[in-house]
């Protein structure tokens, strides 16, 4: 079997860009992957054309060593852009082999450990009593695992980011989320980056100890000692890693303990096959993964292959749910896509990853220009969204 054509289509669905990899073949099997670097589409697409040129006509089914010389070929290895790249055809290519073999992909993987992929929701509700209300709401549902993001208490000004005007009123919140469900859910809260050390410092010492599960990248994670002294200020267990780029960047993490629950991308860590070595080290740290999955179907389905063949998986992010409806998961730019029952996936059986694009619909899709927020201090400095 060989490569006979890699296809890029960056498509606008709900809300953001979805950045959509089509790889065909000669032997008339295709395999769909997703690319994870939202907001920068084209770059990537740049660097799956350099791709491409020495792609054609090698053997599909050669997944490792295809990874090896896309990483390491061309002297200026890793970077977000490239390993973005190498996750989307690495993702396609687990398509390829799982329909050319007949066997779902996660069959590649070591074969499934579980029934079912547990996932959890999120709530954007602002700090207040709607945070509550849906937090009940989802509990009355089924949901058990259950996020939240900073409140800020001028939310009418969506480029306004004042730290120390989140971190007291989201504490007090959080604490009273806590009290009205009791000790069972599993609560957590996503800080996006915003924080410093001693800000993230401050926030937790204004929560009793057990109000939070998880606190997810209360700061940037480009110094890892940066998180090391914060690791001493705190006992919140931490969930990182959604934006490293290869195994390299978890390094760190998890050999020094920095984070309890690793926040891999499929979609941006390098595929498949970087994420199951992500994964076998953190089993040997004792440390869960808890996937990154804010794209659309393709990433979704390549989560749960990943998340059925790992001894070592917590929950996985899904963004639908009784509070959230972001419009990711279009059942007609996708026909075949993995379908959320309550509050899980159930693991798929049918050969490949599950999903099935309509290829016109996309090549006629959209592609539109999107910034993150530039969030401002009130000072009118430049922070973290
Ligand atoms: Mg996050």
């Amino acid at each position: 079997m060989k490569i006979t054509d890699i296809k890029a289509y960056p498509v606008w669905v709900g809300s953001r860009n979805q950045l959509i990899l089509k790889i065909e073949t000669d032997a008339g099997i295709h395999g769909w992957g997703e690319s994870g670097l939202s907001g920068r589409e084209l770059a990537v697409m740049g660097a799956v054309r350099h791709y491409r040129e020495f792609l054609l006509g090698r053997d599909p089914m050669r997944i490792g060593a295809l990874w090896q010389e896309m990483y390491r070929s061309q002297y200026f290895e890793g970077g977000r852009v490239l390993t973005a790249a190498i996750a989307a055809i690495d993702i396609a290519l687990h398509d390829i082999v799982g329909k050319a073999l007949g066997v779902p992909v996660y069959q590649l993987l070591g074969g499934r450990q579980r029934d079912f992929v547990p996932c959890f929701a999120t709530t954007g509700a602002a700090m207040g009593p709607q945070l509550i209300e849906d937090t009940q709401l989802l509990i009355s549902k089924g949901w058990s695992v259950i996020r939240t993001g900073p409140g800020h208490p001028r939310s009418d000004d969506p480029h306004l980011w004042e730290p120390r005007q989140s971190i007291g009123q989201t504490a007090t919140w959080l604490t009273k989320l806590r009290e009205a469900v009791g000790p069972d859910p599993v609560l957590g809260i996503d800080y996006h980056h915003r924080l410093s050390v001693a800000e993230t410092a401050s926030f937790c010492q204004r929560m009793p100890s057990g109000t939070l599960d998880f606190l997810e990248e209360p700061i940037r994670d480009e110094t890892p000692e940066a998180y090391a002294a914060l690791r001493q200020m705190t006992d919140v267990p931490f969930a990182i890693g959604e934006e490293f780029s290869s195994k390299w960047a978890f390094l760190p993490y998890i050999e020094r303990g920095l984070t309890q629950f690793a926040r891999i991308d499929v979609c941006n860590v390098g595929g498949l096959t970087e994420a199951m070595k992500v994964a076998g080290w953190a089993e040997a740290h004792y440390i869960d993964l808890m996937p990154h999955n804010p794209l659309g179907p393709i990433c979704t389905a390549a989560t749960i292959h990943l998340a059925a063949a790992v001894a070592n998986f917590a929950w996985l992010e899904v963004r639908v749910s009784p509070t959230e409806e972001l419009g990711f998961y279009d059942m007609d730019l996708f026909p075949v896509q993995p379908q959320l029952q309550g509050d899980r996936f159930p693991v798929p059986d049918t050969p490949g990853l599950g999903v099935e694009v309509d290829e016109a619909l996309a090549a006629a899709g959209e592609f539109r220009f999107w910034e993150a927020p530039h969030l401002r201090r009130a000072d009118g400095s430049v922070t973290n969204w």
